[in-house]
């Protein structure tokens, strides 16, 4: 990232209110504290003074450590030294290149990212492989700063609003604090930002230590649930091997991982039986199965692509649109759109990239990916029966996709079951499984395949918290051309 961009960051909400508000508390603890108990002949007041300076120093540098040196990206066009390997990465269509295991695109940074935790509106930045110590750090001393703060501003502000009565007791010594309105008033809000940021910190801490401790980002514990779920519920019968996280070393492995600096960020230490592209394979089989239950629409009236198409689609679309930041696309009429999620009025999917764009490697401006008025569109059927129809879309996309990735198959023995979702499955539904899958089994077994995927994931953060993975493959990706075999 070059130094322009690093800058850049800071013109965001994010940075801006956090430094201002580290200003206020800094500026009131500073005053309160000179007539609290000033640096003065006891070794105590020297202490306390220089722990505020400790603090102010130790949160700003980890803060602009997160900010500035990033979490590490991904280089565009990135290619893995085997040409081999590229089989078991998946691909990303933004950066037109394939992602190291661990790594995901970020949509705010439309960049891939190495060891993506998550995107911090606060650093404007992602945290992932190379600043996640800092942004630790940065939590842990801004949490130990507010308990310090809150320590010496109560205490002030007590003693400045009981000053009389102090006098009138014979405690003169203590009344040292003189407050005005504008103190008061500071003193009030600085105890509410510390309690505040220390609790958001508290909780922000205790999620870190989960990542920390067992080497698991979010986005991957999501993997792992999801694995374990198409494990259980598409093949019951077939004895798959369970699924063995390769990244879990031990706690203390895993510590030392965070803490001490080693590696590149695209190859990792992984569990004997375990190799590189254990995850990676996971994940594309996962990929898979999600776009053989994706529908295929074509676009006969164009989408805008923005937010509130009042003009073209009138008002009960736009009083309906999904209340989330997902990007939505245009569309022009023709286009094809493979659909994993639908509302009333929107739906969810991916435009299928025309030979054109692909040949000319020219791709149309905006998301490819994202929400769109579903009156814009129409489900492809054939003459045949819907069933049928179903059938024959799924067995193509299985064909095709099983051809370009039986060496997956063969060559790790990640799985053993065929990678295909079975069409006849009979599943199972546990006490005390993930709500969230229940209700996927539900939309599974009333054949309600469209809206599989209306139901987010128990978190609402980045796209790229549980829809990872653009198609994968070389292009021209093998699904775009069972696609539109069949729609032409
Ligand atoms: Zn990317
Ligand atoms: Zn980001």
């Amino acid at each position: 990232m070059n130094e322009k961009n690093e800058l850049r960051r800071f013109l965001h909400w994010g940075p801006f209110i956090l430094l201002s508000l580290t200003f206020v508390v800094t500026c009131t603890t500073l005053h309160m504290n000179s007539m609290w108990w000033p640096p003065g002949p006891t070794w105590g007041s020297w202490v306390n003074y220089c722990l505020i300076w400790f603090h102010v120093f130790a949160v700003l540098y980890n803060f602009l450590r997160t900010l500035m040196v990033g979490p590490g990206f991904v280089p565009k066009k990135w290619r893995p030294q085997q040409n081999e390997s590229t089989k078991f990465l998946q691909y990303c269509q933004r950066c037109e290149g394939y992602k190291p295991p661990r790594s995901h695109h970020c949509r705010r940074c439309d960049r891939c990212v190495l060891k993506m935790d998550h995107h911090c509106p606060w650093v404007n930045n992602c945290v992932g492989w190379s600043n996640q110590a800092s942004f630790v750090y940065f939590l842990l001393f801004f949490l130990s700063a507010s308990v310090q703060g809150i320590f010496i501003v109560a205490p002030a502000l007590f003693r400045g609003v009981s000053k009389r009565y102090l006098i009138n007791i014979n405690m003169k010594h203590l009344a040292t604090v003189n407050l005005t309105m504008l103190s008061c008033l500071a003193c009030i809000i600085t105890l509410g930002i510390y309690m505040g940021m220390g609790l958001a910190c508290l909780k922000l801490l205790h999620m870190q230590a989960k990542v920390i401790f067992t080497n698991k980002t979010e986005i991957e514990r999501w993997i792992i649930k999801k694995a374990e779920f198409r494990r259980e519920a598409y093949y019951p019968g077939k004895h798959m091997k369970p699924f063995v996280y390769p990244y879990d070393l031990g706690w203390r492995s895993n510590y030392r991982q965070m803490f001490v600096p080693s590696g590149d960020g695209y190859s990792w230490t992984v569990l004997p039986g375990c190799n590189q592209f254990t995850l990676t394979v996971e994940q594309l089989e996962q990929k898979k199965e999600k776009r053989a239950r994706a529908r295929s629409y074509k676009c006969i009236s164009p989408a805008t692509g923005y937010c509130l198409p009042i003009i073209s689609q009138g008002i009960w679309v736009c009083m309906t649109i999904p209340c989330n930041d997902d990007p939505r696309i245009a569309l022009k009429p023709g286009d094809l759109v493979r659909v994993t999620r639908s509302h009333q009025h929107w739906m969810y999917g991916e435009r299928v990239i025309s030979e054109e764009e692909e040949v000319e490697r020219k791709q149309r401006s905006g998301a490819i990916k994202g929400w769109f008025p579903r009156v814009c569109v129409e489900m492809i059927v054939d003459e045949g029966s819907d069933d049928e129809e179903n059938n024959r879309t799924g067995g193509e996309t299985f064909i095709v996709d099983n051809r370009s990735e039986g060496k997956v198959e063969s060559e790790t023995e990640d799985t053993q079951a065929g990678g295909d979702v079975p069409h006849e499955v009979r599943y199972s539904k546990k006490p005390g499984m993930d709500p969230y899958f229940k209700r996927t089994l539900e939309l599974i077994e009333n054949e309600n395949y469209a809206n599989l995927d209306d139901e987010k994931p128990p978190w609402d953060e980045d796209e790229a918290e549980y829809d990872f993975g653009e198609p994968e493959g070389n292009t021209p990706s093998p699904w775009i051309d069972g696609t539109r075999k069949r729609a032409l």
